[in-house]
């Protein structure tokens, strides 16, 4: 049914997905509305649907971005009762989802994307530049993209003012298909907090799911598999120089 959310424009897109159920909150909506996804994608950015950036990579269809924030929105936003919401993108690529989160932060939040192919987290970096808004949110260290190997999670120091509450994540999404949900991603997810991640879990080898991984405020944690997708791989950054 996603194909049914392509418009001619972003608003068309996002009102699209708005009108299919696939975005069900306002302040999902509003901050994909203050992302042109054409900043991001190369090809066809306004088509309900993934599109090669190079390296092997693509950027996510918009429904399955929506589907991530839908998933985790609680914790995506900022809280009066708990410390500014840390949230880590793993295999940011194009930088789109790494943007459309940092809209949903606050202005103290923190979103750090991680990338295992330097390209890629240049060019996740340099989309988000094209714009005012993206610039901006560099500028203010909101945002940051890093060059990592993201199975093993990321530590970033907090930003100014926020030093005490640790270098752990609130949200971990992850970009890539998974072969196992990674300790170390666990590990560095606070309590409480949340993880979106597709796993490769079929004995087949061919059918991946998205999980949601629930950590609660005890540390107790919860998974549930969601649905069934194709994601490109998380794997050893690439030998071959591009
Ligand atoms: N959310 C991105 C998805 C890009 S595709 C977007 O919508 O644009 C998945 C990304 O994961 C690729 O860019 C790939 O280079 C990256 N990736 C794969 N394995 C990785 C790893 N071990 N560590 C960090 N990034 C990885």
């Amino acid at each position: 049914m996603a194909w049914t959310c392509s418009g001619a424009t972003n608003t068309a897109l996002i009102d699209n997905m708005w009108k299919n159920g696939l975005i069900t909150d306002a302040r999902i909506k509003e901050a994909f509305l203050k992302v042109d996804r054409a900043n991001y994608s190369p090809s066809m950015p306004y088509e309900d649907s993934p599109q090669p950036i190079g390296y092997d990579a693509t950027i996510s269809a918009p429904h399955m971005h929506a589907s991530a924030i839908e998933h985790m929105l609680s914790y995506i936003l900022p809280s009066s009762s708990s410390p500014a919401p840390r949230v880590l993108d793993v295999g940011s690529g194009s930088g789109y989802l790494t943007h459309v989160l940092a809209e949903l932060v606050g202005e103290r939040g923190l979103v750090v994307g991680v990338e295992h192919i330097e390209e890629l987290r240049l060019l996740g970096e340099g989309n988000m530049s094209k714009s005012d808004e993206g610039r901006r949110l560099l500028e203010s260290a909101k945002v940051r993209f890093r060059l990592g190997d993201g199975r093993k999670g990321w530590s970033e120091a907090p930003r100014e003012g926020e030093e005490g509450w640790g270098t752990g994540w609130d949200v971990i999404h992850v970009g890539a298909s998974a072969v196992e949900i990674h300790p170390q991603l666990l590990e560095q997810l606070k309590a409480p907090g949340c993880m979106f991640i597709p796993v490769d879990d079929d004995e087949s080898g061919y059918n991946q799911h998205v999980w949601r991984i629930e950590k609660d405020g005890n540390g107790e944690i919860t998974r549930k598999r969601l649905f069934g997708v194709r994601y490109v791989p998380l794997t050893d950054a690439p030998r071959r120089a591009w």
